[in-house]
């Protein structure tokens, strides 16, 4: 596909799907600027869309209940939110059919076929990743063993040495566990070609030893993508690992600023916002998957085939601030503040930082209602107290710290309504 036509084809299935979200009243209701929204540059009037923000993530809540009472039936999986927390959302088996063969693309033009693939994702468990991988291996007319994530590794080795399995599909930890236990050898696992993980990122350390004990083992991503959106990237066999190629005619990708959430330069790394564009039954628009990176658009013809642009992951976006050269968190401060208020929640907290030329003062301030006058005092004093509050007061360039109790809705917020964890004041140089 060339990139005018997938230009084409995302922009056309974009006003499909913008048109679709203004014709649902109960969206109209949750989101009243859609009517505003009638094409791609319209879309940041949009709020993000996140499954745990600061409102509780309200938005995602009510989506996903009128996912599950859309006509048609569906598959309904369990997304993110904390534990106790979980929410589910339900996707029309339209698009379970119609993501397949985006999973599939990343054997697009490679003469990679597996013939047996072992199948050891987590099954059941409101987890969408075992069909779904299931239906790749069918749509590439391969045979599929789906012995799950419970087997036992003894047994899965099994199974492998059987059938000479030449691809096993599962995420990295049970690739550890199955190639690093004591009772399972080559001779079991050497049919092996291909590992395709999903699920967790694979970290170096598993890479670089697979490559040295298991040197005819290549090892790819299935691909990324999430239980909400469905399909973004794959991987095809010329990316690096943490690179993907966009599904970009059926995923829309924005790349903000975590803090401000206005767009990033032209290939800059971001926080990514995703709106997916094949029809399903609710319109999730600029929806937070909480990762960061960057696409880039410029690089010429993938030695694959696909003109799709590369994305990059960088990492997950974490609330943060740079101070001093120091980079401060969000679970940092509150890592601190717990050890004195257990039960505190980061909406009850905003850091307020005040640049100087010399450094800076940073401001705690909690909301009266958590914070009695009495305790604010403590609060103060153990601060102070070395190690208690090491991870704050020994940042370079701190020229104080204060503690301020006030009213919710005197907390600082952005042009968008929303109160950041962390504020910062710069100082306006006087005019010389
Ligand atoms: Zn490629």
């Amino acid at each position: 596909m060339s990139n005018e036509l997938v230009t084409e084809v995302s922009a056309e299935a974009l006003s499909h799907k913008l048109a679709h979200a203004r014709s649902l009243p109960w969206f109209r209701a949750l989101y009243p600027r859609i009517l505003e929204v009638q094409e791609l540059a319209d879309l940041n009037r949009l709020p993000v869309l996140a499954v745990e923000d600061e409102s509780g993530g309200g938005l995602f809540t009510a989506l996903g209940e009128a996912s599950h009472r859309a006509p048609g039936g569906g598959l309904t999986l369990t997304s993110g939110g904390s534990t106790g927390n979980r929410k589910q959302i339900s996707h029309s088996w339209a698009f379970n059919a119609a993501i397949v063969p985006l999973g599939a693309r990343m054997f697009g033009a490679t003469d990679e076929r597996p013939e047996v693939a072992i199948n050891c994702l987590t099954a059941g468990e409101m987890q969408g990743a075992f069909q779904y991988a299931s239906a790749i291996v069918r749509h590439i007319g391969a045979r599929l063993l789906p012995a799950g994530s419970q087997m036992g590794v003894q047994r899965v080795a099994e199974l492998i040495q059987t059938h000479k399995a030449d691809a096993l599909i599962c995420t990295p930890s049970f690739a550890a566990a199955l190639f690093n236990h004591e009772r399972v050898g080559a001779v079991q696992l050497c049919s092996l070609k291909w590992l395709y993980y999903i699920g967790e990122p694979c970290s170096k350390t598993l890479r670089d030893q697979l490559a040295r004990d298991w040197p005819m083992l290549n090892i790819r991503s299935l691909g990324y993508s999430s239980t909400e959106t469905g399909p973004i990237g794959f991987q095809c066999a010329h990316l690096e690992h943490g690179s993907y190629h966009l599904h970009a005619d059926a995923m829309l990708l924005e790349v903000v600023d975590p803090l401000t959430l206005q767009a990033v330069a032209e290939e800059e790394t971001g926080e990514f916002l995703l709106t997916p564009l094949l029809p399903d039954h609710v319109p999730l628009l600029r929806y937070r998957i909480g990762d960061r990176g960057r696409i880039l658009r410029t690089v010429t013809k993938c030695a694959c085939g696909s003109s799709m642009p590369v994305l990059t992951l960088e990492g997950r976006v974490e609330t943060s601030i740079k101070l001093g050269g120091a980079l401060i968190t969000q679970s940092q401060v509150l890592h601190v503040l717990r050890q004195l208020l257990p039960q505190l929640h980061a909406t009850d907290v905003q850091v307020q930082i005040e640049r100087q030329p010399e450094g800076a003062r940073i401001r705690l301030v909690l909301a009266e209602d958590i914070l009695t006058a009495d305790t604010q005092s403590v609060i103060e004093d153990a601060l102070q107290v070395e190690g208690q509050a090491s991870a704050l007061l020994r940042l370079p360039g701190l020229l104080g710290l204060e503690v301020k109790r006030l009213a919710r809705q005197e907390f600082e917020t952005t042009l968008a309504g929303k109160t950041p964890f962390f504020v910062t004041f710069e100082q306006t140089p006087a005019p010389s």
